[in-house]
């Protein structure tokens, strides 16, 4: 492959405008308004011109599984503005550079890794924005905290005032079922209005990937992370 094909993300712009397209269809045919759904774009495994490609089209807010690679993409567009956002499963050790480069953790599923990001983050005098990663799935390879520990870990939060906590994220269980899929993203809103009748604000549910984001927006996602349908096959 040549540099310049290598090199030459001008593909980014129709999927982009065709992805928000799809989102829009599928809020409607939920009988949801457009808006009340955002796109997280998830450039794991993308290069950073991929990502400088992406920011040309507006978009700041990307999606990364490894920290090691936002450090990677993170110096290199210094220059772009960009909101890092942590969605896979993060060890306790990488605290201190979530702490420096992310904006955002979408995988908090444990108390140790809530009290390591609380104690950087207090060194750093930052804040983070942060959902918690919930597991709806049996899959032994699905991270997330135990659906029956989640009051107990809300407010066990509020102990720690750098963390923002805005609501829940989940990863649907990998089937051709449609029905199985949708449950997982059923169990995830159940979870949230369950604490928002305990009193609780948790506006944001972050579910649903470029396979199945249609059902997760039926069951009521405000974000849906979307990686192969925008940024392509991952290789
Ligand atoms: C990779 C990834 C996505 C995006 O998956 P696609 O199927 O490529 O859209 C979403 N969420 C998480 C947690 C991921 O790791």
């Amino acid at each position: 492959m040549s540099d310049n094909q290598h090199n030459d993300f001008s593909y980014l712009a129709a999927n982009w405008a065709a992805m928000r397209e799809r989102v829009d269809a599928a809020c409607v045919g939920a009988g949801r308004a457009p808006a009340e759904v955002s796109i997280l774009p998830v450039s794991k495994t993308f290069p950073a011109e991929a990502v400088r490609a992406a920011v040309a089209l507006g978009l700041h807010r990307f999606g990364e599984n490894k920290v090691q690679e936002i450090r990677e993409k993170a110096g290199p567009l210094s220059d772009c503005a960009i909101d890092w956002v942590v969605i896979g499963h993060l060890q306790t050790n990488k605290a201190k550079d979530v702490a420096r480069l992310a904006t955002e953790v979408q995988s908090l599923d444990r108390w140790e890794l809530a009290d390591a990001l609380h104690k950087r983050l207090q060194i750093e005098g930052r804040t983070l924005d942060v959902l918690v990663q919930v597991k709806t799935s049996p899959e032994e390879s699905k991270s997330g905290l135990d659906p029956a520990e989640l009051p107990a870990f809300l407010d066990a939060l509020d102990d720690l005032p750098t963390l923002r906590v805005g609501g829940l994220m989940t990863m649907a269980v990998n089937s051709d079922d449609a029905d199985a899929v949708r449950a997982c993203f059923r169990q995830l809103r159940d979870l949230r209005d369950q604490a928002v009748a305990r009193g609780r604000s948790l506006p944001r549910l972050s579910m649903g990937m470029s396979g199945d984001f249609a059902q997760a927006i039926a069951e009521g996602a405000t974000e849906v992370r979307i990686g192969t349908a925008i940024f392509g096959r991952r290789t």
